[in-house]
């Protein structure tokens, strides 16, 4: 056995490459040797994971923007007809800024 070739983890076969301080392909996350094929592969998955939690975090923000637009709109619905100088308008909007959202509001 020649120790000498270095094989995929993955697939076992030999990766046609130096070593790891060579031009061995390794994984962000530490993995490795792989061949070609499967370093691909696999960091496509790697890609594709890191690109649902972006999408997760922008539904998040999206959630949070429209929730702070839905605050906008109730006290905008105060501020009409209402002194928006007034100490009483003042409490009612810091009440609404920092309650959760009603669920029978819309
Ligand atoms: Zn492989």
């Amino acid at each position: 056995m020649n120790n000498k070739i270095e094989k995929c983890i993955q697939c076992d076969q030999p990766t046609d490459r130096a070593g790891i301080h060579e031009d061995s392909l390794y994984l962000d996350n530490g993995e490795g040797p792989l061949c070609l094929d499967c370093y691909q592969e696999s960091h496509i998955l790697e890609l594709e994971t890191e690109r649902d939690a972006l999408r997760a975090r922008v539904k998040d923000l999206e959630e949070h923007v429209a929730e702070i637009h839905a605050k906008m709109d109730r006290i905008m619905k105060i501020a009409n007809g209402n002194n928006f100088g007034s100490v009483e308008g003042l409490v009612k909007v810091r009440e609404i800024i920092r309650e959760p959202e009603p669920p029978e509001e819309q």
